[in-house]
């Protein structure tokens, strides 16, 4: 049903890049099927410290990456951290960089419980927040949906909108069954897009140079994955599985059990909002219907 074909899987790009005059890229160095090429860890500003956003996961090859970086962009040392939120391949880098470089500050909202184990002193920081450093001021934007504690930023001097996981440069970003929810990040969607964006730097993938094109684009996908899921209902009663099947029959099968993340989330929002019902089991176990 679905033409807009594969995805970061296999996709590769360079470890270090240069987006502008005060925004360079280290990769994080951890490839895989969810964030293809890896992290992008976005070293922020234009002074001899710069705000390291999103340090990646911890890869054993990503120091060497990010000093390379700080050579390309003359940066000798960052003034903070700051995190989109809590998925380890965004705070998994912290105490990697903390013990290379010494005690930084580490800013983000607070995600209780799931925050905890990485054992970091957090600054917390929300909505409307300020982080700034020479050549760059960044403004919080509270848009959970794919996290609770997810936050973008606008980099003010460019209108450019630093998306972390909300806003992928190549393909769309996973709902988690448990703690993402689909109607909290269509609502994240609308705000972004209200921010209008010169241009996006996200977390996975290149720089998207359209940023407003590029939301309109993935609101609408939400709208059509939506009507596709209750297109294959209304053939009859189906478990998120079998949606997926149909659906994203275009897509690598090693994406499927994040596709059926978001079916189950399309599921979800239509029982809420009175469109659909399931069996009662697990949500995404269970046979859907329409009702
Ligand atoms: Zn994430």
């Amino acid at each position: 049903m679905s033409n807009d074909a594969p995805v970061m899987l296999g996709m590769t790009l360079p470890d270090v890049a240069v987006w502008s005059e005060r925004v360079t890229v280290a990769l994080g160095q951890n490839p895989n099927a969810f964030s293809g090429p890896g992290t992008n860890t976005i070293l922020l500003g234009t002074g001899r410290l710069r705000v390291l956003l999103d340090p990646g996961q911890g890869a054993e090859d990503y120091l060497p990456v990010l000093e390379q970086a700080m050579e390309r962009c003359g940066c000798e040392g960052f003034q903070e951290i700051v995190l989109t939120h809590a998925h380890p391949d965004h705070i998994g880098g912290v105490r990697q960089v903390l013990d290379r470089f010494g005690d930084l500050k580490v800013s983000k909202r607070p995600w209780p419980g799931v925050d905890d184990p990485y054992d970091l002193e957090l600054t917390p920081i929300d909505e409307g927040s300020i982080i700034a450093t020479e050549g760059a001021t960044l403004r919080a934007l509270h848009t959970p949906g794919h996290a609770p504690d997810h936050l973008c930023f606008m980099l003010e001097e460019e209108r450019a909108l630093l998306s972390g996981d909300n806003v992928l440069g190549v393909g769309t970003t996973v709902i988690p069954t448990e703690t993402g929810d689909l109607a909290k990040y269509m609502a994240s969607l609308e705000r972004l897009h209200s921010e209008n964006p010169a241009c996006i730097y996200p977390a996975h993938g290149p720089k998207i140079e359209e940023g407003k094109a590029k939301l309109d684009e993935y609101i609408a996908h939400r709208h059509q994955r939506e009507q596709e899921i209750v297109a294959v209902l209304r053939n009859g009663d189906a478990g998120p599985m079998e949606i997926v099947k149909v659906v994203y029959a275009n897509y690598p099968e090693a994406l499927h059990p994040a596709a059926c993340q978001s079916v189950t989330q399309h599921l979800l929002k239509l029982e809420r909002e009175g469109r659909a019902r399931h069996d009662g089991k697990d949500p995404i176990l269970s046979v859907w219907s329409l009702c």
